[in-house]
């Protein structure tokens, strides 16, 4: 995580320049690190380009370009670099817009080309080629030479759809295609092949989403966030799980990002949060006054407008303080708009809700957004606190993120405790909270009320915290 000691990245010693673009100024649509068009420009003008090839009778190619293992980049190099490569790889992209075309980073390190070219597949086959060749160059980053690839899925207008959802979300399916297999390549859109395609395990996944709250298979866990000052439960973060009939327990880490695509993330996040709510009332109604609960956002949700009335409706109906509600984001809120991502955050804060940055160091954002953020805690991420005892960057990230939380007043909460050792490391530099399998793992509500009741009682007893003993983990599933 190189960006924490802020070794800017030097890529390509003689930066491209950006072509003149043409663009709009506002800059919510644009994106804020490659300046290119966001989604919703590249929309707008697909949507253009599209009414102009029907007047002229003209065909287009919409190509849907992903970056192959740019993760790689980011782990190896940092982000501050990974943010610099999508840059050079968006000024690389922009050398081939010519004429009436767009080009736009759809989010990630995936971006879209819209070319009004000859409906002759070899021509747009031909450009696939260049753009991978252009991306496979390498690009310098502190002298050493990186590479990357990339994996190009084409659909073709009118043949392969006729309008700006169609066409893109078919490019956005060959370019998976791809993805699946080998990469480093381009794939025009086949409706045979994705027809085939819809009888795989997430095609499947996919089909029975859609009806899985209402057959009541989504179920929420709770896991305990142990306070390190006296080893008491302060929360419980919400985890959700999808109990298929036949194909069993599903990972959220498999299934949000379907709802994500389906946009059942919206009814799904609501039951998520009125469950999540609710149960934390009744705890409290139980005597557990200073139980706080904790329940995961994505940002499609964080983004949907109407998210402070969708929390405040959900707050008064289950009789739950605003401030015993923490909502967990991730950095990715910050991606796209940073403007429209703290004024929703400060909302939200107004209202009393306290808010947690989630999987912290794993984004791609600069640091700069903390500064701006009303946030109440930072969650170091579970791939650093892993390696805290064994690996010396682990180690040193660990704290540096402890110190800087420390510094910002605000309370930091490591996930993914595993053993002793990680929790003496993270107790020596006063992180504030642990959550992990070394104490407890996810649990059912009602475990969670034994353990609270234990709790209950052991404080009547006034028995202290005195060493890093877990607190009881339940082996076996809860
Ligand atoms: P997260 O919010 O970072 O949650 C922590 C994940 O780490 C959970 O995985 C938890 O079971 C796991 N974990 C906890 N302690 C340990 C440990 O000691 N070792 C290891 N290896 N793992 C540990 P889970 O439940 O599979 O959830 C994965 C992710 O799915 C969550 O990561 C969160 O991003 C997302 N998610 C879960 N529930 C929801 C939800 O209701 N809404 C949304 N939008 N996302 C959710
Ligand atoms: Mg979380
Ligand atoms: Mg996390």
């Amino acid at each position: 995580m190189q960006f924490l000691n802020n070794t800017a990245a030097s890529i390509e010693a003689q930066p491209e320049q950006l072509p003149d673009l043409n663009l709009p100024d506002a800059p919510a649509f644009l994106d804020a690190l490659t300046s290119l068009p966001n989604y919703a420009l590249f929309r707008n003008q697909l949507e253009l380009c599209l009414s102009r090839a029907e007047h002229k009778s003209q065909e287009l190619a919409v190509m849907v370009i992903g970056l192959d293992r740019f993760k790689q980049i980011n782990d190896t190099y940092g982000y501050a670099a990974g943010d610099l490569v999508l840059q050079a790889s968006s000024r690389r992209l922009a050398a081939f817009l010519t004429g009436h075309c767009a080009l736009a980073r759809l989010g990630g390190d995936s971006f879209a080309l819209a070319v009004e070219i000859p409906a002759d597949g070899q021509a747009v086959s031909a450009l696939a080629e260049r753009i991978n060749q252009s991306l496979s160059a390498p690009f310098l980053i502190e002298g050493e030479e990186a590479f990357i690839t990339a994996s190009i899925g084409i659909s073709h207008y009118p043949g392969q759809g006729k309008s700006v959802c169609e066409l893109i979300a078919n490019a956005k399916t060959a370019m998976d295609q791809i993805k699946d297999h080998g990469r480093d390549s381009h794939l025009f859109f086949d409706p045979e092949r994705h027809q085939s395609r819809r009888s795989t395990r997430r095609a499947v996944l996919e089909r029975a989403l859609h009806h899985a709250l209402e057959k009541e298979q989504l179920v929420l866990l709770y896991q305990p966030q142990i306070d390190l000052d006296n080893g008491e439960v302060r929360g419980v973060e919400a985890l959700l799980r999808w109990n298929h009939p036949e194909l069993g327990t599903i990972s959220p880490t498999e299934f949000i990002p379907l709802a994500e695509e389906t946009g059942l993330i919206h009814p799904i996040s609501e039951w998520v949060l009125h469950t999540a709510c609710t149960q934390n009332s009744t705890w409290h109604k139980q005597g557990h006054t200073s139980l706080r609960m904790a329940v995961n956002l994505s940002a499609q949700q964080f983004s949907k407008p109407g998210l402070d009335q969708l929390v405040h409706g959900v707050l008064e109906k289950s009789g739950l303080a605003p401030r015993w509600l923490e909502l967990e984001l991730t950095e990715t809120i910050a991606l796209h708009d940073i403007d429209a991502a703290i004024e929703t955050l400060k909302v939200l804060k107004n209202m009393g809700v306290r808010l947690a940055i989630d999987d912290f160091g794993t984004g791609y954002s600069s640091l700069s957004y903390l500064r701006y953020f009303p946030i109440h805690s930072i969650k170091i991420d579970r791939s650093f606190v892993g390696g805290i005892t064994t690996n010396s960057s682990d180690a040193a990230i660990t704290r540096a993120v402890i110190a800087m939380a420390q510094n910002l007043g605000v309370r930091v909460v490591a996930e993914g405790v595993e053993n002793e050792k990680q929790l003496i490391f993270l107790r020596s530099y006063q992180c504030h909270e642990v959550q992990g399998y070394y104490f407890f793992p996810p649990m059912s509500a009602k475990s969670i009320g034994q353990i609270l009741l234990r709790q209950t009682e052991k404080s009547a007893l006034s028995l202290s915290w005195s060493n890093p003993i877990p607190l009881g983990f339940s082996s076996g599933n809860p």
